[in-house]
């Protein structure tokens, strides 16, 4: 059976991977995407089940407590995990994209050595902080955090086997989708 591999995206909140990801699966139609789970509450437009399964925290610590997670996070004061069935699951029919942090990359590395491991890199520090503060929905207090946070995950790429730079979605989806035939 031929089974498709996990390319993780990592990249700051901010960075543009979610218009990065949706690009490339326009473009490839046997790209899926892993649904993460979270205990942050939903953005205005996202979708339960679509960008994230929102559960509680509760919830949450229930299913790590039963082994369900491929690998998960507590960072900006909410967890984040990669629900194990469903990428598994996935994999059956083609690549899964993972967008995760480098805590959940490291650890997806080591379960699956294989898997294809790419940061994206905003083109400068100011236009990150720009788009993080054009989203709205963010406090000053929570920007400063992802800054912060931000720097120590730019510093985590050296490790990543590519690094690209998200100067425009379009031709940064290409670079990624080159990559990921160039590992096939
Ligand atoms: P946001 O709250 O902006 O959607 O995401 C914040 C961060 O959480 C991003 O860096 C994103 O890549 C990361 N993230 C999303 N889902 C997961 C996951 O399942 N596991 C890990 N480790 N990080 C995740």
């Amino acid at each position: 059976m031929s089974r498709g591999r996990l390319i993780v995206i990592s990249g700051a909140s901010g960075v543009g991977k979610g218009t990065v990801l949706a690009r490339m699966m326009e473009k490839r139609k046997d790209l899926s995407f892993s649904v993460s789970a979270t205990t942050r509450p939903p953005r205005p437009n996202e979708v339960d089940g679509v960008h994230y399964y929102f559960i509680s925290r509760e919830r949450f610590e229930q299913m790590i407590a039963r082994g369900e997670f491929l690998e998960y996070d507590n960072h900006a004061a909410n967890y984040y995990g990669t629900p194990r069935a469903q990428a598994e699951e996935k994999m059956k029919s083609g690549h899964v994209l993972l967008d995760i942090e480098p805590n959940g990359a490291k650890a997806v590395k080591e379960a699956a050595p294989e898997a294809v491991l790419v940061f994206i890199m905003p083109p400068s520090m100011e236009e990150l902080e720009r788009r993080l503060r054009g989203r709205g929905d963010t406090s000053e207090e929570q920007i400063q955090m992802r800054m912060t946070r931000a720097i120590w995950e730019m510093e985590q790429r050296s490790w990543y086997d590519y690094v690209v730079v998200n100067d425009d979605a379009d031709r940064c989806a290409e670079e990624i989708l080159n990559i990921i035939d160039k590992e096939n």
